[in-house]
């Protein structure tokens, strides 16, 4: 998830339904979604995440990784997505298929 400031009034709201203005600080979260035969089809989408939807997500996050055990990434996968403005696409990180935590 990548911290961002606002250039200007954004037309999207995080899920909360805190809008964000000019100024505002918000993060945006990259979802690619990969179907069908190989995953040869993929979808992206994004969405918008104020400060405290990001908090309360971080701290969600921390208190599930006391309850997990440790995972040494076994099995990974890896998500291609389009690069911005193009329709080219490219590898964009791997998942773990065990604890889903994303390996840059
Ligand atoms: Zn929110
Ligand atoms: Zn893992």
């Amino acid at each position: 998830m990548k911290r961002k400031i606002a250039t200007r009034k954004l037309k999207r709201s995080c899920k909360c339904g805190k809008t964000f203005k000019k100024g505002d600080v918000y993060y945006l979260e990259r979802i690619v979604f990969a179907w069908g035969f190989e995953n040869k089809h993929l979808f992206s989408n994004e969405h918008l995440h104020c400060a405290k939807c990001r908090y309360r997500q971080l701290e969600h996050e921390r208190r599930f990784e006391l309850f997990k055990p440790k995972c040494p990434h076994p099995i990974v996968h890896e998500v291609w997505s389009y690069i911005p403005g193009e329709y080219v696409m490219q590898p964009d990180h791997d998942v773990c298929q065990v604890c889903g935590e994303w390996i840059l």
